[in-house]
């Protein structure tokens, strides 16, 4: 009999049996966040312990893994997709749109049946861009998109960002098998993006599926990453599939960790099928994701494989499409926006209609291709149509009901506001207004965009406060905020002394902002909240940065030269001088203060790092940081200029021949140490 049991006794874990509890930790969380959306941890925590986790394996490179949760902030560039051929065919489906083409399919499929009896799943039909994902022994091997449905792109290191798909099942199953699913972009997620792009100056995106599709085809999965892209998983493929029916190999799925939707439900007769499809065609207004139609299929597999396919699509499945919610109604007049960077967008006015829940009176019309194009004239009765975008557009024409008087619509010519020639430039679909500093709601939108909250912060002034200042004449940009007396603006409209005071107390506070926010808040074209923090931390100043050459600006780390040469322009102008010296004048931070200065050096100034491999001392963004605070720059990739290439483990064989071929010294970390001597 032994005296003591093992358990009793606390073994230190080993380095390898730590790195495999924190994965095995991480993944579980990733899985209650992404999957389930029920985290049981802070964000807080699990960045500790990711970061934790990371230090780990750079220490110890002998474990590292592909597939640990370290490896989903993507990095990998992809220049151009492997083409594959599916292992099995990604069919279409056929479309239903009433009730007769179901019934018709029934009666279809039930004469290659027989008598048996037949059973359906119904799911919703998610709209976004397919993917088939390839598991060998439990871990994800490789990510494939539709293509024609013979073969795909290969686009593994995007997808394995997607946080909701495992890179490791949560339990075992064939040795062999593939999913299917559809990559989707959240409405949540795509306003946000959108939001962020207005802050920018850029066109926001059309619709989420687009935007999900076209998330997967880009080269840098570590802009993959950012995205909040998802993943519904709806099929598996396998030969040796021990489940009898589609139901469950969904409820399987589940279990080894895919994210499947719960609006699934079996069906026993197509009378319970049409319930379904009349649920949902209203409830689906509800879910977070786009969703088009409903895809019914036969339950039991071994009825499947009788069934077959046609040249296009399973004989099993049928897609029933949810009509598009569409109104007819009468355009009023058509207005001109004018935005902050100066694109003009067409409005219809319309006579106010119900559409999918909600009284419609504007709808989008996109640009004045869209408008020739279909011949939308003011006083014609059109289609008004709610897609996956928030505002409603118009879709076409009743042309029966077009009035005789009716003429073409003539698109403006000069800015609605400032009465300037419109411009257009080539391969742009909108026209912009080029008065950049005399139009009025250039000119407004630049100071709103300035003192909003990821900006300026200046409580106290809100959209409309900078209109009438304006109108008054008080302020004609951002500047002239800080010349503003109390005494000015009491008198106004809807003012008082105790509002008056907070305006000016804010904006006062305001000098408080660091140097990054005050950068983001100018304005630059292409320069958002991301890009003005690391120009920032790069230049110091803004005089370092104005002054700064093209080239110069595109050694900073994701500065590409479209932003490089939004820069200059902004730099090279007289206004935007004049107006950066006024802000310096009254005290706003236009460079980074001196706390933020401590611990570094500029010992390393002039001097270009490129960082390539897996480091034992430093984690490479802590590797970047040091070279960036000792004044040095980092560039991602490898040119005459570059002075040392630092090489950990693992370096890229090209990078290495790159640095070889134009006799860039290559050092390790540890030669990089003792320069900071
Ligand atoms: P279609 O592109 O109209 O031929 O429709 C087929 C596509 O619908 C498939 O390639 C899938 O990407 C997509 N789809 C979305 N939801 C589902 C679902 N629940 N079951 C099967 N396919 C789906
Ligand atoms: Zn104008």
């Amino acid at each position: 009999m032994s005296t003591f049991s093992t358990e009793f006794i606390a073994m230190p874990l080993t380095i390898e049996q730590k790195i495999l509890e924190l994965r095995e930790e991480l993944n579980q969380h990733n899985y209650n966040y992404y999957v389930l959306d029920n985290p049981t941890i802070s964000d807080f925590d699990f960045d500790l312990k990711l970061k934790e986790l990371e230090k780990l394996e750079t220490e110890n490179p002998q474990f590292f893994d592909a597939n640990s949760p370290t490896q989903r902030v993507g990095g990998e560039i992809t220049k151009n997709f492997v083409t594959v051929t599916h292992k099995n065919r990604m069919y279409s489906l056929d479309n239903s749109y009433s009730k007769e083409d179901l019934l018709d399919w029934e009666k279809r499929i039930q004469k290659i049946i027989g008598t048996e009896e037949i059973s359906y799943t119904c799911e919703l039909k998610y709209d976004g861009a397919s993917i088939n994902l390839s598991y060998q022994n439990g871990v994800l091997v490789s990510a494939v998109t539709r293509g024609d449905g013979f073969q795909g792109d290969e686009v593994t290191a995007n997808i394995k960002t997607i946080k909701s798909i495992p890179l490791v099942l949560k339990e075992p199953f064939l040795e062999n098998f593939e999913i299917r699913g559809e990559i989707i972009l959240p409405f949540d997620g795509f306003n946000k993006m959108n939001e962020e792009r207005i802050d920018i100056g850029e066109e926001p995106y059309k619709n989420p599926r687009n935007t999900a599709s076209g998330s997967l085809k880009l080269q840098d999965s570590a802009e993959v990453a950012k995205r909040p892209l998802d993943c519904l998983l709806y099929h598996i493929v396998a030969d040796k599939n021990p489940i009898a029916t589609h139901f469950e190999t969904l409820e399987k799925a589940r279990l080894l960790g895919f994210k499947v939707p719960d609006a699934i439900k079996v069906c026993k007769s197509m009378e319970d099928v049409f319930l379904f499809i009349e649920k949902w065609n209203t409830k689906r207004f509800d879910l977070p994701y786009e969703t088009d139609g409903v895809v019914v299929k036969v339950n039991l597999l071994a009825q499947q494989d009788e069934l077959g396919y046609t040249a296009k699509s399973p004989r099993w499945a049928i897609a029933y499409k949810f009509k598009t919610e569409q109104e007819s109604t009468i355009l009023n007049e058509i207005t001109y926006q004018v935005g902050r960077t100066g694109a003009i967008t067409p409005v219809a006015n319309l006579e106010p209609v119900e559409l999918a829940g909600t009284t419609v009176k504007r709808a989008s019309l996109h640009n004045a291709d869209q408008i020739e194009k279909l011949d939308i004239r003011v006083g014609d009765t059109v289609f008004v149509e709610k897609g996956g975008e928030i505002i409603p557009k118009v879709v076409g024409v009743d042309l029966e009901k077009r009035p005789l008087n009716s003429v073409p619509t003539n698109y403006i010519t000069h800015c609605p506001d400032c009465n300037t020639k419109l411009v257009r430039t080539e391969g742009d679909a909108k026209h912009y207004c080029p008065n950049e500093y005399g139009c009025p709601t250039q000119i407004t939108g630049r100071i709103q965009h300035f003192i909003s909250r990821k900006a300026m912060n200046i409580d106290g002034i809100g959209a409309e406060t900078i209109e009438l200042l304006f109108k008054e004449g008080l302020i004609a940009n951002y500047a002239d905020l800080y010349e503003l007396k109390e005494e000015q603006i009491i008198p106004l409209e809807r003012m008082a002394e105790k509002s008056a005071q907070n305006i000016i107390v804010g904006i006062e506070k305001s000098k408080e902002i660091p140097f990054e926010k005050v950068l983001f808040a100018l304005g630059i074209r292409f320069v958002g909240e991301t890009v003005a923090k690391k120009l920032a931390k790069h230049f110091k100043s803004i005089d370092n940065l104005m002054k700064a050459s093209f080239d110069e600006l595109i050694t900073v780390d994701e500065i590409g030269e479209r932003i490089a040469k939004s820069v200059i322009d902004f730099s090279n102008n007289l206004v935007n001088i004049q107006q950066v010296e006024r802000l310096k004048s009254y005290g706003v931070q236009l460079e980074v203060s001196a706390e933020s200065l401590q611990n570094t050096s500029t010992i390393l100034q002039g001097k270009i790092f490129v960082v390539s491999g897996v480091f034992t001392h430093f984690d490479r963004n802590e590797l970047k940081k040091s070279i960036e605070d000792n004044g040095g720059k980092v560039a991602s990739s490898i040119s005459s200029k570059t002075t040392y290439v630092i090489a950990g483990d693992n370096m890229g064989p090209s990078k290495l021949a790159k640095a070889e071929s134009l006799g860039v010294p290559i050092i390790t970390e540890y030669d990089y140490l003792k320069l900071l001597e």
